[in-house]
């Protein structure tokens, strides 16, 4: 299957998606990045800094004002085409705040966006109007620290916190698995009607869908703790035993995602650690 690079997908009135050109292990076919709005647009996720990805925006753009370049957080599949598209478009970039990560030692992550700077950042239930509609921050961290999905008119731009394709990737330090959780939980607590993610199909089924993801972790979690109890391990260990048939490129993924549920864990209590392995009683 040809995936449908640098072709306008209309939604629905008001919602319109383009894919940028960056398949990988992590990112499915590419990035979603959406338009927003009718007369005027806002630009979720403009993805990464590709030339004709950007060259494709702004023609989906099409002269019509952009009230805000927003982005959902800072990963490198997200936030670097932001600024270019402001110099094209002379718009703001308005949305999730940068991260103060290391370039080098233990916080250091080469998925993040270092350069990423923000004319305006929102916090949880800030907004701004497109059309007269505000466009909703709601904070979600978890995925990252500093990640926020938007709503608007009923729907929901969920980023990585949901995806349409596969489970979210937590890798500590930034990623953190229980406040992954709540940010799940928040969503559960809301009536979006469909959720666009920045990979993967849209999900029209958000609360069944939620619930599924919240029991998929505890199932996870369960599973982890009951490996610790057997006997102490280490986290390749855990994941060679926990993930069958995993995709060898996700074996550090699905390793963050081991050792962020083992760190959620230690804060309950629950296991501990020494050296290299966990343990539980
Ligand atoms: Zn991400």
């Amino acid at each position: 299957m040809e995936a449908p690079y640098a072709i306008l997908d209309q939604l629905e009135p008001g919602v319109a998606r383009l894919l940028a050109h960056n398949p990988s292990a992590f990112t499915y076919f590419g990035t979603q990045t959406y338009l927003v709005g009718g007369n005027e647009l806002a630009i979720v996720d403009p993805g990464p800094d590709l030339p004709e990805h950007l060259d494709a925006i702004e023609r989906a753009i099409s002269g019509r004002p952009v009230v805000a370049i927003m982005c959902t957080h800072t990963h490198r599949d997200h936030s670097p085409g932001a600024r270019p598209l402001a110099e094209r478009t002379g718009a703001p970039i308005v949305g999730c705040a940068p991260l103060a990560l290391e370039t080098v030692g233990p916080r250091a992550d080469a998925s993040f966006d270092g350069d990423y700077r923000a004319d305006r950042v929102l916090a949880d239930e800030d907004s701004i109007e497109i059309d007269g509609e505000p466009i909703v921050a709601v904070a979600t961290p978890g995925h990252t620290s500093n990640h926020l999905c938007f709503a608007w008119d009923g729907a929901l731009f969920s980023g990585d916190h949901v995806m349409g394709w596969s489970t979210t990737v937590v890798v500590p330090p930034d990623g953190d698995m229980a406040a992954y959780m709540q940010s799940l939980t928040k969503l559960r607590q809301r009536d979006d009607r469909i959720y666009y993610p920045a990979h993967g199909p849209a999900v029209t089924n958000p609360q069944q869908y939620t619930r599924h993801l919240l029991g998929h972790r505890m199932q996870r979690e369960k599973q982890i703790l009951g490996l610790v109890r057997t006997r102490p391990r280490d986290v390749p260990d855990i994941v060679a035993n926990a993930y069958s048939g995993l995709d060898p490129r996700l074996t550090t993924a699905a390793g963050g995602s081991v050792l962020a549920h083992l760190l959620d864990l230690e804060r309950r209590g629950l296991v501990e650690q020494q050296q290299d392995l966990w343990t539980a009683d």
